[in-house]
């Protein structure tokens, strides 16, 4: 039988996901999102949003208010030197900056960006389909369908893969597409109330670290109450380096940072419990044919996964929501039918996708860069700070 409302399927609940669901039903689209895990919590750990970012958040009424009481506002982002501890550059992140891009720059724990998501997605009734993992796609001239772990098969008019880093709907659209590549680089990352910080930690600031083959950022999380640690090192991968979520060990940490400044070593040393990801990322999007084909669409760390260097993943991700949601609503006024809007969304999002993707990993080599590189970093940042970490083509635009 025909449907009356066209249905987007959706697969993986992260934070993509979720926002790809709330994205279609504002566009006038059902929505279902299919879920591989028992529920819908991130694992523990902050991430830092832009203002390409936290607009997007005020369009959908999930910034300001009750929806991101636990969003922080950090008035500075300082960066030093890990070895020396030496402030080397600052961006002021306050009012002026707010006022200059039309929306802040906020950390927060993901477990509460995704659970405001959440209760959007819930809210809008959209069907959320837990211990559902898809095991293959298809899609004809007249729609989509998934296989399921549960055996079933569901249908829809399109499907959008929000599956994150090891996604399944990839190959339907990229079918000759080689695994995700391990960096060599791992991160750690930990979560130690505010209060049990270092007294220059206990700021509304986001301190990042630079050191040789390393770096650390801190920044506070959950209202102001936690600080989250990020520790990340160039070493060996760990053997199972598919799982992201693995046992770190404080003792890995306090050995790359042994030549560390005291106030960075004691901020390590008073993280309770680190757990560790091994980071992979893919080359960057290469056209536009790289994120739809037909009917099926990718979005997020599935279409474009990244090194964390830009703190723009989950921006990404939401931008790419966002867009979607603005294609289908131009098949819900009838400007244009599904697989030409999804190709409309893969040509407006892939060359941004692809120079985030360039930028964090470039970032990872001034980051942790050595020697030469390491001097010019310096001495540009005493010199140009602000200048060089304000970044108005990505926090201006999208
Ligand atoms: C150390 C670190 C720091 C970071 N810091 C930042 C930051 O500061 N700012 C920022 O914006 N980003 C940051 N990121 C990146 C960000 O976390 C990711 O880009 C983002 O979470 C990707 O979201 P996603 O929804 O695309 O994918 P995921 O979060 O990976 O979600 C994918 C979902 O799909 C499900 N799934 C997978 N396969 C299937 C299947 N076959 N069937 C059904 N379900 C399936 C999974 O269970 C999962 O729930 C950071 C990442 C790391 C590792």
């Amino acid at each position: 039988m025909p449907r009356m409302t066209r249905q987007v399927l959706i697969v993986g609940g992260g934070i993509g996901g979720l926002a790809a669901a709330l994205g279609a039903r504002a566009a006038g689209f059902e929505a279902r999102v299919l879920e591989q895990a028992q529920g819908f919590s991130e694992v523990g750990a902050g991430i830092q949003l832009g203002p390409n970012t936290t607009a997007i958040l005020r369009e959908w009424a999930l910034l300001d208010g009750a929806a991101g009481e636990l969003f922080v506002r950090p008035e500075r982002l300082a960066v030093r030197d890990a070895l020396s501890g030496e402030e080397l550059g600052a961006l002021r992140l306050g009012r002026n900056f707010e006022e200059r891009y039309g929306a802040p720059y906020v950390t927060v724990h993901r477990a509460d960006l995704q659970r405001s998501l959440l209760l959007r997605v819930r809210a809008d009734g959209t069907p959320l389909d837990t211990v559902t993992r898809v095991l293959a796609a298809r899609q004809d001239a007249s729609g989509v369908a998934v296989k399921t772990s549960a055996g079933s098969e569901v249908a829809g008019d399109a499907l959008v893969g929000a599956d994150g880093l090891w996604s399944r709907v990839r190959e339907y659209v990229l079918p000759a597409d080689e695994a995700p590549r391990p960096t060599g680089h791992i991160a750690y990352r930990g979560l130690l109330r505010l209060a049990a910080a270092p007294a220059a930690l206990r700021e509304s600031v986001v301190t990042a670290w630079l050191g040789p083959a390393l770096h650390v950022v801190a920044y506070p999380v959950r209202g102001g109450t936690w600080l989250n640690v990020v520790c990340v090192v160039e070493g060996k991968v760990p053997l199972d380096a598919r799982g992201w979520d693995h046992e770190g060990l404080a003792a890995e940490v306090d050995a790359a940072l042994a030549g560390a400044c005291t106030p960075l070593r004691d901020v390590a040393a008073a993280v309770p419990e680190w757990r560790m990801w091994a980071l992979h990322d893919r080359a960057p999007v290469h056209g536009a044919s790289a994120m739809a084909a037909g009917r099926i669409a990718l979005l997020g760390d599935a279409a474009h996964p990244m090194l964390p260097y830009l703190a723009q993943g989950a921006g990404m991700a939401l931008e790419d929501a966002r867009e979607l949601q603005c294609v289908l609503a131009s098949v819900t006024e009838g400007v244009t039918d599904l697989p030409a809007a999804l190709q409309r969304y893969a040509l407006n999002r892939w060359e941004r996708c692809a120079r985030v993707q360039r930028r964090s990993r470039r970032n990872g080599t001034i980051f942790h860069a050595t020697g030469a590189l390491r001097w010019g970093r310096d001495t540009a940042m005493r010199l140009l700070g602000e200048r060089l970490l304000d970044l108005p083509w990505l926090y201006g635009g999208r």
